[in-house]
């Protein structure tokens, strides 16, 4: 059976850390789909999420085996729908170990099929995150070592 996973996020941008664990995860798993979530917290996004779709594609544009969704739904649902049965994250720091592990629980029970596997962040991407991101980009600093797209 095809191993797919799901790497879901807000990706408000997709970084070049993000970018390291798909490609990593590309060692583990078939297929890989991208899937950008508005979430309840972050409903309001930064950077569009069209434009983040384009850019995301155009990244791996070259893999046929990892797309790029957005979704407005259960994590959980959205994988039965895509028949994966992996959830694939990021670990930075005991900050993300906190959230991942709960959020992981509460998916695994909504859809007992469902394990997800996490990957320890390269050291060179360990201090990107999207947040640091979004606010050099507001005061117009120059953010393109952190994303591996031009703007
Ligand atoms: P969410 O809003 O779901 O936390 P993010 O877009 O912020 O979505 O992150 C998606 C996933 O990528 C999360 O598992 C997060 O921990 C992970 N991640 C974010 N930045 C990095 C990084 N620099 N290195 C490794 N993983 C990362």
């Amino acid at each position: 059976m095809k191993k797919i996973a799901l790497f879901p996020g807000s990706f408000d941008p997709f970084t070049k850390g993000h970018e390291d664990i798909v490609l990593r995860g590309l060692k583990i798993f078939d297929e890989i789909i991208i899937a950008i979530g508005y979430n309840s917290g972050k409903s309001q996004r930064y950077f569009d999420i069209d434009f983040m779709v384009k850019k995301i594609s155009e990244t791996f544009e070259k893999h046929s085996n990892i797309s790029v969704i957005t979704y407005a739904e259960l994590t959980a649902e959205l994988a039965k729908k895509k028949n994966a049965n992996y959830l694939l994250r990021g670990l930075r720091n005991t900050t993300d170990f906190e959230y991942e592990n709960s959020i992981s629980q509460v998916n695994r029970g909504l859809n007992a099929n469902l394990e997800s596997v996490f990957l320890i962040t390269s050291p060179e991407f360990a201090s990107i995150s999207s947040s640091i991101i979004r606010e050099v980009h507001r005061y117009k600093g120059d953010v393109s070592a952190y994303i591996p797209y031009e703007l």
